[in-house]
């Protein structure tokens, strides 16, 4: 066979067998049709509780058809990188859009929330500088802290005293210090203690950076975020946000003011050497932001905490202790990997998708499933889901 692994990578096919034994091993569950809260996953109808598609924007009507007339209009792709001939007038006209949503004087748009992360970082700290960074931050911002070559230093989850402790203690360093934190973790669902952060920031010269992945079009009035949802207006330099999540297509955006982001534009690796978005999905953003700032988009964010708040009610009905969360990411907390993977696959046959996530995305003995409702999702669809879960996690003794 010609592709067969040769021997020079065959320690692969070994560090799978060891991911097998350790129940660490995944299929990849292929999707058919759209991502919708009801969907088709391995030729299963299931209620889907696995996706970020937060508003049900993925197949939004006038989402398609912005990006079906962007198309029609400037073909299927942007043919170079922004900095060479890859800038349409499209992206110009999204960033434009997103800054004003957000309150800030600029925006770039990255390829993803993840190179937004990375990008930015390595691009404004080196080798001389400081990172103070919470423990569960995303691996977007852990690798964008390995690549800047700065110095890390790690609080402890959301743990502003920890934090001001490692402050105090490099108050005299010397280079540039960033304070980075998730808006929204997106393993517990909970929210970052952006005040108390933003003061230390002030405190000791800290450059306040947040990345809002799981907050934008969850959080905030119209889901502006955790700046706008905590007050922090003006106290953060840098805002990430991602466009694949509640804006239901594909990239990232970061916002500060109009110096950082032509610094980005000239010093951020992702925007200098990979190509820009299709115009398509431009224009699918735009069409998204349109709606987030209408009364529609209004509508849609209370109808997500509306269904979270009832999905996080039956759980405790069902007899799940607390999790912590407080957004619409809901975590299952099982403790072992074999174990929530055995949930989520009897959870799947009868009829309802929660994926597990176990180390290391999640710390070791802390596995979970991780069920996320969204704005489209039906009541009984949901009610339904509540009993499923109910009766598997007590037939597996996981809860009593
Ligand atoms: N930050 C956080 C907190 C995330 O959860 C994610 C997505 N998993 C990202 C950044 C990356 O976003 P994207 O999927 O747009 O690359």
């Amino acid at each position: 066979m010609p592709n067969a692994t040769r021997k020079q990578l065959a320690y692969l096919g070994t560090a799978l067998q060891e991911l097998k034994q350790q129940h660490r091993y995944f299929h990849l569950r292929v999707l058919a049709g759209e991502q919708k809260p009801v969907a088709t996953f391995d030729g299963r109808k299931v209620i889907n509780l696995s996706s970020n598609n937060y508003l049900g924007l993925a197949s939004h009507p006038k989402l398609r058809a912005a990006a079906l007339a962007a198309i029609r209009k400037y073909g299927v792709g942007a043919g170079a990188v922004r900095t060479i001939s890859g800038t349409m007038r499209i992206h110009m006209d999204l960033e434009r859009q997103i800054a004003r949503f957000k309150h800030t004087e600029a925006c770039v748009v990255f390829q993803s929330g993840f190179t937004a992360n990375a990008g930015t970082v390595a691009a404004i700290l080196g080798k001389d500088d400081l990172i103070i960074s919470d423990e569960l931050n995303h691996a977007s911002i852990i690798d964008g802290c390995r690549l800047s070559k700065a110095a890390i230093r790690v609080f402890k989850h959301k743990d502003a005293a920890d934090c001001a402790k490692i402050c105090e203690e490099t108050k005299d360093w010397p280079g540039h210090k960033l304070l980075i934190t998730d808006g929204v973790f997106s393993m517990d669902g909970d929210i970052a203690p952006l005040p108390s952060l933003c003061g230390l920031a002030e405190k000791y010269n800290c450059i306040m950076m947040v990345d809002d992945a799981h907050a934008s079009g969850v959080l905030g009035r119209n889901g502006r975020g955790t700046v706008d949802h905590l007050g922090c207006h003006g106290r953060v330099d840098i805002q990430v946000g991602t466009l694949s999540k509640a804006v239901g297509a594909m990239g990232g955006y970061v916002c500060g003011s109009q110096e950082l982001i032509e610094f980005l534009y000239h010093r951020a690796r992702p925007f200098l050497f990979s190509t820009s978005h299709p115009p398509s999905v431009a224009a699918t953003c735009q069409a998204a932001f349109t709606l987030l700032a209408s009364r529609g988009g209004a509508e849609l964010v209370e109808k997500l905490w509306e269904n979270t708040r009832y999905f996080q009610k039956g759980l405790t009905e069902q007899g799940f202790p607390p999790s912590g969360s407080e957004t619409p990411i809901s975590p299952i907390l099982v403790g072992e990997a074999a174990k929530a993977f055995e949930l989520t696959g009897e959870l799947f046959r009868q009829g309802v998708f929660a994926p597990a996530v176990g180390f290391p995305t999640v710390p070791e003995g802390k596995a979970r499933l991780r069920a996320i409702v969204t704005a489209t999702h039906a009541r009984k669809d949901l009610e339904k889901a509540l009993d499923t879960l109910g009766r598997v996690a007590r037939k597996l003794a996981i809860i009593h």
